[in-house]
C-alpha cells in the first residue's frame, strides 16, 4: 500500500549517494482544488509543489523555500513553497489559453528565469535565479545546480490529478571519487516512469530502481498542506501600504478584506482595527526615544 503524504529518506550504501522520496496526496489535492488553471498548468504546480518539499527537506537550517515564475504568457505566476518543518502551499494563475506554438516553458510562462528565495526566518534570505529553459521544471531546477555551489543533485517529478510525487538523489561532499556510482545510480534513477512514481509505494520504487545495491531506508515522516498566513501578518500588509492608503479603502468600502491567495481564508478589518494599528504607531513617534 501506496503511504500518502509522506516524506522517506534514503542511503545507498557504499556510496556517497542520498536520496528522499515524496508523495504529496491530500496536500496536493488542498492546492490543485483551489486553482481554476488547465490541466496542464496544474501539472506545473505539482511538479513544483514536489520540487519544493523536496528540496526543502535538504535545507541545513529551519526555514522556508519558495520557487516563482511569473511573466506575461498565458501562465502568468506559479509560486510553490515549502517549508523545513513538511508543510507546503502553491498556487497557479493562468489568464488566457495555451497556443499549439508556446511549447517551451519560457514561452508559456513569457518569463525567461525561475526565482528560488530560501528565507531563514531570521532576516537571511538567499535569492536564486535559474533560467527557464527546457519543457520540464526537473530539467530547468537542474541547471540550478549545476551553476550553483549546491551539491550535484537530480530530481524526479510526475504529477496527476491524485499525487504529486518525487525523486531526489544528491551526492554527498567529501568523496568527489565516487563519480562512478553517482552516474551509474542517476541512471538507474532515470529509468522510472511517471505512472510507477505515482503509483508505487517507496519500498517498492528503490526495489524497482535499485534492487542491485543496499539500500538503507529511514522512518518516514509526514508531509501536509499549511498556508503561513495569520490576521497578524495581514495587519502587517496593511501597515506597510500607510495610514493615508489605509484610510481611503476604509472610507471607501467600510473595512478592509484581505483574502489569501493560498488557502482563501479571509481576513476583516474594521475602522477600529485600523485606527488601533496605526495609533500605536503615533503613540511610539512621539514617544521619547529610547536606547
Ligand atoms: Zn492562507
Amino acid at each position: 500500500m501506496k503511504q500518502h503524504d509522506q516524506v522517506f529518506r534514503f542511503l545507498i550504501q557504499n556510496t556517497a549517494v542520498r536520496g528522499q522520496l515524496i508523495s504529496l496526496d491530500a496536500s496536493w489535492q488542498k492546492c490543485r482544488e483551489r486553482s481554476d488553471a488547465s490541466a496542464y498548468a496544474k501539472t506545473l504546480l505539482g511538479h513544483a509543489l514536489s520540487a519544493v518539499a523536496l528540496l526543502a527537506s535538504t535545507l541545513k537550517m529551519k526555514g522556508q523555500l519558495t520557487l516563482q515564475i511569473r511573466g506575461q504568457g498565458p501562465v502568468h505566476l506559479l509560486v510553490a513553497q515549502a517549508t523545513s518543518q513538511r508543510s507546503v502551499r502553491g498556487l497557479v494563475r493562468q489568464s488566457k489559453p495555451i497556443e499549439h506554438s508556446q511549447q517551451t516553458l519560457q514561452q508559456i510562462f513569457t518569463s525567461d528565469k525561475i526565482v528560488i528565495t530560501i528565507d531563514s526566518g531570521k532576516g537571511h534570505r538567499h535569492q536564486g535565479i535559474v533560467p527557464l529553459t527546457g519543457s520540464s521544471l526537473a530539467d530547468a531546477l537542474q541547471t540550478y545546480f549545476e551553476q550553483s555551489e549546491q551539491l550535484p543533485t537530480r530530481l524526479w517529478l510526475a504529477c496527476n490529478e491524485t499525487s504529486a510525487s518525487g525523486l531526489l538523489l544528491q551526492k554527498m561532499p567529501g568523496q568527489n571519487e565516487d563519480l562512478d556510482s553517482w552516474n551509474r545510480l542517476t541512471q538507474l534513477a532515470s529509468t522510472i516512469t511517471d505512472d510507477e512514481l505515482l503509483e508505487l509505494d517507496a519500498s517498492a520504487i528503490l526495489h524497482r530502481l535499485f534492487h542491485q545495491e543496499t539500500v538503507r531506508m529511514f522512518e518516514s515522516e509526514p508531509l501536509r498542506f499549511d498556508c503561513s498566513c495569520s490576521r497578524e501578518r495581514s495587519l502587517g500588509m496593511i501597515k506597510s501600504l500607510g495610514k493615508a492608503e489605509a484610510m481611503d479603502i476604509i472610507q471607501e468600502q467600510g473595512k478592509i478584506n484581505i483574502s489569501c491567495e493560498f488557502c482563501n481564508a479571509q481576513y476583516d478589518f474594521d475602522p477600529i482595527d485600523i485606527e488601533q494599528l496605526f495609533a500605536s504607531d503615533d503613540s511610539i513617534a512621539s514617544s521619547p526615544t529610547q536606547h
